[in-house]
């Protein structure tokens, strides 16, 4: 299997370049294909109050695309945009298991966004780690209590930045029953 990525093409500034190195790392951390998907996709959804965007509505539209083209495997958009979910001040990303789609914000993992100084080793690692995280969802992987682990979710970039890119014994063997493919970086 593979999952395929789109990148928000309207608000990449700041992640130009950063594709090639996301992708092989989540490779490296799901062992499974990544591809990125070239067409647009018009998102919507923005809240003009709260100055974000609806993550579900972001989803609903990737839903429909995939229908649309018959797409079977996840996909999954990154975008820059600041994203939440009712009930949450924010959120890193957000999937919808059943559908097969996920949407992953880089703005809150930008050392920036905390007046920390740039760094593009650790956002390509923490967008990389994120995505992982909502492909696990997709997948049927839920939250796991081990803070070292990519299926714990992190309330704020210092938890995130706790995980290892990989996931533990326990939700390797549940990826793996999933995808079929042996994840070789796992910790336990
Ligand atoms: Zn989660
Ligand atoms: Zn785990």
């Amino acid at each position: 299997m593979n999952i395929k990525i789109f990148w928000d093409p309207q608000v990449l500034a700041g992640l130009t370049g950063l594709e090639r190195p996301v992708t092989r790392t989540v490779e490296m951390i799901l062992q499974i294909q990544v591809k990125t998907l070239d067409d647009g996709i018009f998102i919507s959804g923005y809240d003009t109050k709260r100055r974000q965007f609806d993550a579900q509505r972001i989803l609903n539209k990737l839903q429909v695309y995939k229908q649309k083209h018959g797409i079977s495997t996840p996909i999954l958009l990154v975008t820059s945009r600041d994203l939440f979910v009712k009930g949450s001040d924010f959120v890193f990303g957000l999937a919808r298991e059943s559908s097969g789609v996920a949407v992953v914000s880089s703005e809150r993992l930008r050392n920036e966004f905390y007046a920390r100084e740039h760094d593009d080793d650790l956002l390509v690692s923490r967008i990389a780690v994120e995505i992982a995280h909502e492909v696990g969802h997709i997948l049927g992987l839920a939250h796991c209590k081990d803070s070292q682990c990519i299926m714990f979710p992190p309330e704020t970039l210092d938890q995130l930045d706790g995980k290892k890119r990989a996931f533990c014994s326990f939700c390797q063997q549940e990826l793996k029953k999933q995808t079929g493919e042996e994840i070789i970086d796992s910790f336990d």
